[in-house]
């Protein structure tokens, strides 16, 4: 019999809902029109974009012609960072964490690259930022950028935005975030929040692939990062990816409507395992701030042994969990937000990322709580290290 599949890597992609596909359906089929052109048959589809606008706009609760659709929060992310720098000229400084996605962390490095100068702030062993250092930081600057994560997709831990924007703000900064992990799990209040801008991407909360958003709060200059068309005010050039706009608009207005029950269930489910694998496995450490993560990710370090040795052996099993983030997989180096977080050489290689979802059950979490602690035990058996290791022999 094939093993089921128990998905616990909800922090790289999310199944797409149902009803997202759903509302999505009649746009691949009769409502195939552009919502450019000037007939009534486009004016249709134009019709269905605005509304998927005005939906993720109140996902923000924030204006729908400050919703821009992109194809990733990729895209999102380096519109934002490179626009803005674009917009700005040469002058600018770009200040960011140690521990944000690809997505932010290689604009930066290609600002530097371009002579722009680019802080990448430490943080600390929860994995928390020192938001004193962002002060001194942006202290004489002009034109400064500041793109801050709300929540990392490793650890789950949150940072506090709203105090890192107003910081921003009060410097003269324009001040982005990368709130794709937040999104669906933490009320994006951009009324709250004084961010200048956010990304999302609709694959991590049950939007197909190949669509996000970027929120651009009203009067914030920059250069679109595609170049073309009218579409999007200006700011994004290409025709609407219609279908999955609807279906965008569609997981905001779900997500929006089930966050509240779904965090407190998600938590409960996150913090059984978290207890199960505490009480089951010793020498292990959960990496990230207890105090401030979303509810449905775990970050556990098992000490002495390799992190992909516990993906494979888990996988065997039908259970899917990473190391890190997707996006760094594929190189066996540890994890750069593991490593920013000054986590012992020991557990370092041995991390390994649990990632909820609103199809999440607890039968899975029972699964998991069987079929983890064996394994980790048969590995350590194998594993030539243990406690007083030559730590200069360890992780290859
Ligand atoms: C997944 C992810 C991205 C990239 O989103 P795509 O839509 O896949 O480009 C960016 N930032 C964070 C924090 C992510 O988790």
């Amino acid at each position: 019999m094939e093993p089921k599949t128990v998905y616990l890597d909800n922090n790289a992609t999310t199944r797409t809902a149902p009803e997202v596909t759903e509302a999505m359906m009649p746009y691949f089929g009769e409502l195939y029109g552009n919502p450019s052109s000037m007939h009534a048959f486009g004016g249709r589809i134009g019709k269905a974009v605005s509304e998927a606008r005005e939906k993720v706009a109140d996902f923000f609760n924030a204006h729908p012609e400050e919703i821009v659709f992109t194809s990733c929060a990729t895209e999102s992310d380096n519109t934002a960072i490179r626009g803005t720098a674009e917009y700005f000229g040469k002058t600018s400084k770009f200040i960011t964490t140690a521990v944000e996605h690809p997505a932010v962390l290689q604009p930066g490095r290609r600002l530097r690259a371009m002579g722009h100068e680019c802080v990448e702030l430490p943080v600390d062993s929860l994995g928390r930022l020192d938001l004193d250092r962002l002060r001194s930081e942006l202290k004489g600057t002009k034109n400064a950028i500041v793109s801050i994560m709300w929540a990392n997709n490793e650890t789950g831990t949150v940072f506090p935005v709203a105090e890192a924007a107003a910081i921003a703000k009060e410097a003269g900064a324009i001040f982005h975030t990368d709130a794709v992990q937040a999104a669906g799990k933490i009320p994006l209040d951009m009324q709250a929040v004084p961010a200048d801008m956010a990304s999302i991407s609709g694959h991590k909360f049950h939007a197909p692939k190949g669509v996000g958003a970027l929120f651009a709060r009203r009067g914030t200059r920059f250069k679109p990062f595609m170049l073309g068309g009218h579409q999007e005010g200006g700011r994004r050039a290409g025709t609407d990816n219609v279908p999955y706009i609807v279906g965008l608009g569609k997981a905001c207005e779900i997500a929006k409507a089930a966050m509240e029950d779904e965090n407190r269930r998600l938590a409960a489910m996150r913090d059984r395992l978290e207890k199960g694998i505490l009480a089951t496995c010793p020498d292990v450490r959960v990496n990230g701030d207890p105090e401030h993560r979303l509810p449905n990710t775990l970050n556990v370090a098992f000490e002495y042994i390799e992190g992909e040795a516990i993906v494979y052996r888990l996988s065997d099993e039908g259970i899917c969990v990473s190391t890190g983030s997707a996006c760094a997989s594929g190189s066996l180096d540890p994890s750069h937000v593991i490593r920013a977080m000054g986590v012992p050489f020991t557990a370092v290689h041995g991390s390994i990322r649990f990632s909820l979802s609103r199809y999440t059950t607890d039968a899975e979490i029972d699964y998991t709580l069987e079929k983890l602690p064996p394994i980790v035990k048969g590995l350590r058996a194998l594993s030539p290290f243990g406690p007083g290791m030559d730590p200069t022999t360890f992780g290859g």
